[in-house]
Formats: C-alpha cells, sequence, structure tokens
C-alpha cells in the first residue's frame, strides 16, 4: 500500500505544527501549504488524498479555495475537510457544503476526532487505489484474452484449411470434394445449370513408380495436380485429390460440350509436361485419361450416379488406349447402363 498524501493548509505556522504532530504517521505523507494560492498550486502537483482546510485565511480564505478546487477537472473529486475556529453556525457550515467540502473539523482540534474523520477518507482512498489498479490489471487481461482469441481464431483457421488440403499436392481432399460437390449439386439444381464432372487418372503410375521410384513419383503427382489447377481457369472450378493418383475436378454451370472442351485439354496439357516416362502408352510420356460427366440435375437424379458415370468413362477411355478422353450426359437413371454398354463419339487423341 502506498502512502497516502494530505494536504494541510494553514496560514498559520503553529496550527499546521499542531496538525502535523497530530497526523504523524508512517502511512502519511503530509504536504503543507499556508495559503490558498500555495494550496492550489500543490493541489495540482500531487494525488491527495485528503485536504485538511482552513477556513480563515488573508487574501484567499477556504471556502474560496474549495470552489476553486471543485471548478478544477483534476482537483473535483479530492476530498476536503475544512478546518476552523468559528463555532458551529449552520450558514458557515452550509457555505462549506456549497463549495464542496465534505466535513468539519473546529479548533482546538481533537486528536480522536480529527483521527478518526481522517482514518475514513485514507480507507476511501486506499479502496479507490485498489480498484483502480484492480481496473488496470482487469483492462490488461482483457487485453491479453483479446490477443489469445485471435490467435486462437487463426490457428483453427488453419487447422481447417490444413483439414481441408491434400498434404502432398496441396489441392482439395477427398473430404473437401465431397462437401463441395454436394453443395454444387445442389446449386445446380435450384438454378437449373449442368454440373460437370471430370475424373482424370495417370496412365501406368504403376510403372512410374517401379521405375522412378516413389520421390519421383510423388513429383510428378505434384506437378500433374499442379498443371490440373492452371487448366481450370474459371474462378468457380474445383480440383481434388480423389484417390492416389486420380484426380476429380468439379465444373459448375458447364455443359457437355464444356466438359468435353476441358478434358481434352487436361489431356494435353498433362502431355505438354513432357514427363518423361519409358514405361508409358504413349511416347515415353506421363499422360492421363479423363471421364467425364455432364448432368442437368433433377429430383429423380442422383449426385453419385453422376459420378459413377465420370468413372465408366474413365474405364473406358483406359480402355481405348489411355491419354484420351471419353463423356457422357446422365439423363436418366436408365442411362448409366446404356452409357458402360456403349461407346460414342468420343476419339482418341
Ligand atoms: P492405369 O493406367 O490403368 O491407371 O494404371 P496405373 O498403374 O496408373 O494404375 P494402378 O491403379 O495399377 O496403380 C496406381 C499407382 O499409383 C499405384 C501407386 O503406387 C501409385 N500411387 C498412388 N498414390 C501415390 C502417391 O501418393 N505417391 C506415389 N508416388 N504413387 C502413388
Ligand atoms: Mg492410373
Ligand atoms: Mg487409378
Amino acid at each position: 500500500m502506498s502512502r497516502a498524501k494530505i494536504l494541510i493548509v494553514d496560514d498559520r505556522p503553529e496550527n499546521l505544527l499542531v496538525l502535523e504532530s497530530l497526523l504523524d504517521d508512517p502511512g502519511i505523507e503530509l504536504i503543507k501549504a499556508s495559503s490558498g494560492n500555495e494550496a492550489l498550486k500543490k493541489i495540482l502537483d500531487h494525488d491527495f488524498a485528503l485536504v485538511l482546510l482552513d477556513v480563515q485565511m488573508p487574501d484567499m480564505d477556504g471556502y474560496e479555495v474549495a470552489e476553486l478546487m471543485r471548478g478544477n477537472r483534476l482537483t473535483k473529486n479530492v476530498p476536503i475537510i475544512f478546518v476552523t475556529a468559528k463555532h458551529k453556525e449552520q450558514t458557515s457550515i452550509f457555505k462549506g457544503y456549497d463549495s464542496g467540502a465534505v466535513d468539519y473539523l473546529f479548533k482546538p482540534l481533537e486528536p480522536v476526532i480529527l483521527k478518526s474523520k481522517v482514518d475514513v477518507f485514507l480507507e476511501m482512498y486506499h479502496q479507490k487505489e485498489e480498484l483502480v489498479a484492480k481496473t488496470h490489471e482487469l483492462d490488461r487481461r482483457l487485453a491479453d484474452l483479446e490477443e489469445l482469441k485471435t490467435l486462437l481464431e487463426k490457428t483453427n483457421e488453419q487447422l481447417t484449411q490444413l483439414s481441408r488440403k491434400d498434404g502432398l499436392t496441396g489441392l482439395l481432399n477427398r473430404r473437401s470434394f465431397d462437401e463441395i460437390v454436394e453443395r454444387e449439386w445442389h446449386r445446380a439444381l435450384r438454378q437449373q445449370k449442368p454440373l460437370s464432372l471430370l475424373l482424370v487418372d495417370i496412365d501406368c503410375f504403376k510403372a512410374y513408380n517401379d521405375t522412378y521410384g516413389h520421390t519421383m513419383g510423388d513429383d510428378a503427382l505434384k506437378a500433374v495436380a499442379d498443371c490440373l489447377v492452371t487448366s481450370a481457369r474459371r474462378s468457380v472450378d474445383r480440383v481434388a485429390r480423389y484417390g492416389g493418383e486420380e484426380f476429380i475436378i468439379i465444373l459448375p454451370d458447364t455443359d457437355a460440350y464444356g466438359a468435353e472442351v476441358m478434358a481434352k485439354r487436361v489431356c494435353d496439357e498433362v502431355y505438354g509436361l513432357k514427363i518423361q516416362h519409358d514405361q508409358a502408352a504413349t511416347e515415353n510420356t506421363l499422360t492421363v485419361s479423363v471421364g467425364a460427366s455432364t448432368t442437368l440435375p433433377r429430383k429423380e437424379l442422383n449426385l453419385l450416379d453422376a459420378i459413377e458415370l465420370a468413372d465408366v468413362k474413365l474405364y473406358e477411355a483406359k480402355s481405348g488406349g489411355r491419354n484420351c478422353w471419353r463423356s457422357a450426359e446422365l439423363e436418366d437413371l436408365d442411362s448409366l447402363q446404356k452409357q458402360s454398354n456403349a461407346m460414342p463419339n468420343q476419339q482418341n487423341r
């Protein structure tokens, strides 16, 4: 607990001496002023717990000092006890209260009364000090909490991002794909827009791993993943890693023609990477095969059928020699079966 400062104001040195001896206490720092003016100056320089103010002083009496104190933002809350030789006249007591006094003491001072009144104010002062310190401490903790909250939000955001991504390629993972494709399916259903899906599978990738090792296999997977991201040019297109060396591209608002353009572009651009693959089906270069499905969603149609149709088409592309694409539209529930049996208009590259 800090020492509380008390300002004692009296024009007569002997009165100041009396107050000094009565208030001699290690917990109190006494500061003296012998006029109203001096008191006003000192009051601005210190944080006082209490002012003991003589009423009768030449030049500026205690009431004027109190009024000036009450008019100042910095000093208006400092408690004042008037010390007066006047008898308890109602008028002078009221005058004191008008100018902001909190209490009165009469000369000659009664030590016990003086001490008990001063103690009340000191107690209040220390309580106030404690409150201020606790408020500061709370403010500090609040600021720390805010900082922690921001950090937590950031970490959570990073964790969410990480949980949505495939560690090797940085593409959306299978879980994110499942969520996104479901949303896109319903959006397409609501807006009656076609939704195309492209399943992309690296050709002869087992042989690539066997020939060049898994590290190079991983590098090739990353290169293909990046290539697919650049191939899917519209901002709503999403590329995900669907399985080991299999990817899926969601193309919202894309009709069968658009899906074919994209399928061809994917084949061409991966081929254009010119990743050497001596065991490849085509020209010692790493290639992909693509199966595409396009659906104008209706209530009777099923998203899983649209994915399966892309898979059927991928299988056809593989059977058709690899490094090529096949596509179809999911028109009704029967078409899946029909599409599996038929080999429509798609060409090999
Ligand atoms: P196809 O042309 O019919 O697709 O033949 P494929 O060899 O590509 O297909 P298969 O399914 O027989 O083999 C896929 C290979 O992909 C097997 C596995 O070693 C490789 N693979 C899957 N995931 C990863 C991966 O994360 N890293 C590496 N390096 N290889 C992987
Ligand atoms: Mg493969
Ligand atoms: Mg595969």
